[in-house]
Order: C-alpha cells, then sequence, then structure tokens
C-alpha cells in the first residue's frame, strides 16, 4: 500500500526522524490558516505548497488546467493561498503518473528549509529497502540527491553506496557511522546523520515497510538533518498488524477496477494490453502472459483468482476483465489440480450465463483432472466460447481471434 509524504512524514516523525514540518489542507483558506500555524511552530516565514498525490516527480511536473509546478515556493504568508488555489483540484501529470495524470485533492503547507540558498544546503538521496537475494535489508544512498536516482545509478554508478543490515540484529552504530562518514558528513551534521539514519532503519522495521524512498534528504546551513520528501510503501501482508496504518489508505488515488478486485479477493493488476486473462495461480498467470505476447498480443491484466475457481469468482473476473474497454479477447488458463476441470467449465458457463452477450471472443484452456470432460461441456453449451487443452492450441487460437 502506498501513502501521501505528509502521511509518511508523520510516521518518520514519530520515530524521531526529523522531517520538514507541514500542515495538509485541502482548500485556499486551510493553507493560509497551515501557513500561519507553521509560522508560530518554525518561525519560517518562506513556505512551499506540495501537491499530495500518490507519485513522484511532483517539483518537475505540471498542473495542466494552471500551468503550475507541482511543487511551489511561496516567500510570504499571503502568496500560499493563491499558489494552494493553483494546484487544489487540478491534473498533476508527472513522468510518474503517465500522460492523463492525477487529480490533487490536497497540498501540504511545509517550511521552507533550503534557507538562505542552495549553497549553504546539500541534498542526499536515501531509501530502505529488501534485498530478497540475501534476505536482508539494504540502505541505498547516495551523495547526489535531490534528482533522477536512476540516472544517477545509470551514469555514475560509483556514487551510489549500499549498507547491508541483518533484520535479526539490526542497524549496527558502525554502519550508521560509516553511511555518515560516505555522505561527507562532519561535526554536527555528522552526530545528526548517524541519529536520522537509525531512526529512519527503525522505522521501516517497526511499521513493516517494503520501501521508504527519502530524496532528498537535506543537510540544512545550521547542519540538520532532514527528510524533505518521504515515500513510504506497506507490504500488505503486514497492514493486518497496524490498523492505524491501514485507516492512511487513500482510494481515490488507487485503479478503481483494481480496487474493486481487492474487494473480492482477485490478484488482479492492470496492463496496458488486449488480451485478458484468468488464470488460478501467479506462476501460471505469468507463464500466460508470456504466451500471449509470444502469439502476438499484449496482456490486458494480470488475474490469478486463486484455488477456488468456482462460478462466482469466474464471473467476478470476468465482469472486473470486462471493464477494460481495450480487452479484444480473453484467455482463461487453468489447472485443474484440486479444483476439477468439469467444475471450473461449469463455472465457466454458468458465469457467461448470468453476464448475458459477452462481446469479444474467450478461449479456455483447461489441463488437468477431468480435462476431457471439461472440453466436452464447454463444447457442448452452444456458447461461443474456444474450448483447448494444449497450451499452444491456445496460443494458436489468440492468435487467430486477433487477426480477425
Ligand atoms: P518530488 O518532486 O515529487 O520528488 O517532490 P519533493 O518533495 O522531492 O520536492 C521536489 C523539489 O522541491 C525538491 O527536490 C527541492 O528541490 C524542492 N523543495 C522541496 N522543499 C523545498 C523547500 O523547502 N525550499 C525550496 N526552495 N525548495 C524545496
Ligand atoms: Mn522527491
Amino acid at each position: 500500500m502506498n501513502i501521501h509524504e505528509y502521511q509518511g512524514k508523520s510516521i518518520l516523525k514519530s520515530f524521531g526522524v526529523a522531517i520538514q514540518e507541514g500542515i495538509v489542507a485541502e482548500n485556499p483558506d486551510q493553507a493560509k490558516e497551515a501557513a500561519v500555524e507553521l509560522q508560530k511552530q518554525t518561525g519560517t516565514s518562506w513556505f512551499v505548497v506540495k501537491a499530495q498525490i500518490h507519485a513522484g516527480g511532483r517539483g518537475k511536473g505540471t498542473i495542466s488546467e494552471t500551468g503550475s509546478r507541482g511543487v511551489v515556493l511561496a516567500k510570504s504568508i499571503d502568496e500560499v493561498p493563491a499558489k494552494a488555489k493553483d494546484i487544489l483540484g487540478g491534473t498533476l501529470v508527472t513522468i510518474q503518473t503517465g500522460a492523463q495524470g492525477k487529480k490533487v485533492n490536497k497540498v501540504l503547507i511545509a517550511q521552507d528549509v533550503y534557507y538562505p540558498g542552495p549553497s549553504e544546503t546539500k541534498e542526499f538521496y536515501m531509501s530502505v529497502l529488501l534485498n530478497r537475494s540475501t534476505g536482508r535489508n539494504i540502505i541505498m544512498y547516495s551523495t547526489e540527491g535531490g534528482m533522477d536516482i536512476e540516472e544517477v545509478a545509470h551514469k555514475t554508478p560509483e556514487k551510489i553506496f549500499k549498507e547491508e543490515v541483518d533484520p535479526r540484529v539490526g542497524l549496527q552504530a558502525f554502519q550508521a557511522r560509516r553511511i555518515a562518514f560516505n555522505l561527507g558528513c562532519s561535526g554536527e551534521a555528522f552526530k545528526n546523520m548517524v541519529k536520522f539514519v537509525s531512526s529512519l532503519y527503525k522505522a521501516y522495521d517497526a511499521i513493516d515497510a517494503s520501501m521508504f524512498e527519502i530524496n532528498p534528504v537535506l543537510k540544512t546551513s545550521d547542519d540538520k538533518i532532514i527528510a524533505v520528501d518521504a515515500k513510504v510503501n506497506l507490504d500488505d501482508n503486514g497492514l493486518f498488524r497496524h490498523p492505524d496504518l491501514m485507516a492512511m489508505r487513500d482510494i481515490s488515488e488507487e485503479d478503481p477496477t483494481e480496487v474493486e478486485a481487492g474487494e473480492y479477493n482477485l490478484n488482479y493488476v492492470k496492463l496496458d494490453g488486449n488480451v485478458g486473462c484468468m488464470v488460478n495461480g501467479a506462476g501460471l498467470a505469468m507463464a500466460t502472459m508470456d504466451i500471449i505476447k509470444l502469439s502476438g498480443g499484449e496482456p490486458a491484466n494480470f488475474l490469478d483468482v486463486g484455488g477456488t475457481a468456482n462460478a462466482q469468482r469466474v464471473e467476478q473476473a470476468f465482469r472486473i476483465i470486462l471493464k477494460d474497454p481495450n480487452v479484444k479477447a480473453i484467455l482463461v488458463n487453468i489447472f485443474g489440480g484440486i479444483v476439477r476441470c468439469d467444475r471450473v467449465a461449469q463455472g465457466i458457463v454458468d458465469a457467461y450465463k448470468n453476464i448475458g452477450n459477452i462481446p469479444v471472443p474467450i478461449i479456455v484452456r483447461l489441463q488437468g483432472t477431468n480435462a476431457e470432460a471439461a472440453k466436452k461441456l464447454i463444447d457442448e453449451s452452444g456458447l461461443k466460447v474456444h474450448s483447448v487443452i494444449q497450451l499452444q492450441e491456445a496460443a494458436d487460437m489468440v492468435k487467430q481471434v486477433l487477426s480477425k
């Protein structure tokens, strides 16, 4: 699950990570109140107005309706409401949102932390994530903060450092010091960086995060080390342990079809292709997407119906897939192990009849227990469903229906 920057920062703060302070607002009046309050709390007289969406690249992104950037500086309290107005309700397009952009419902009014100017401050990059191949957490960091980290990794890979952390013992003091040293910190900044990294790692561990990305981490002119941005990704499988974090979910940021699929417990991820697929098991789903590509199509989705491919779930899955107007054909690929193929076939026939007129050809490949009986059942149903047993036949059939 993704959360907003302002939510991520509030979590970090609760673990003792120093942050760029801010107050969230939903309209220009609230934005002004936030600025007044922030001035009381921090003494700042300059502010940044930051669009809150579940995507990065906001600073360089543009609001389609007004031309405003997604992150803008306001040099007085009075400038804040107008700048917030240019962002709120608009559509922010960044390199991460795609051309359609994302609607902005909230802005974060934050204190300006770059005083007195860029030459007195320094931006770093830091992320914490899981290294699946070693089973350890990894802290990635760089002196080249504030910019596109993929580009840094590509052009100057030697500028990206990695510190692996054994999850059983946590981040050790010498590791935190090594990070501060490699980032060129000294004096107060060194101490503050050690504290920053240690609390950041603690937060990551405690909330079952799957990724933290803090870009930039800022060394201020008075040697504080603070999180200016916070991208926080939570592990869905750990969410049940954190009802307070679960409450941070913002469904308006998610793909509506994926949200609906989630309510049915279907593992659905929307993709850009033209062939819908319904499969049981994630491995088979991946293989099926490969088959679709090999036969000249592009998968329109990933969908794992799981172990219980009964009529009700098959029907829900069909309805979800059919919401996508790009779908030109549907490939159902089910392996009948514990679930018998003939029962799945009956489920498909029932679901088809319930939905009524399905406008695209359906290819069903059922393999496993009672596969022959399943094929017969579908062939004799009189529905416009092509049924096959071999994967190659299924691939050929996809090619055939796409070429029509
Ligand atoms: P992102 O573009 O979505 O990654 O959003 P960030 O939160 O990283 O902000 C984008 C950029 O805005 C940062 O890299 C900074 O250069 C700039 N920025 C953020 N906070 C401040 C601030 O307090 N003062 C100034 N002058 N610039 C800021
Ligand atoms: Mn950023």
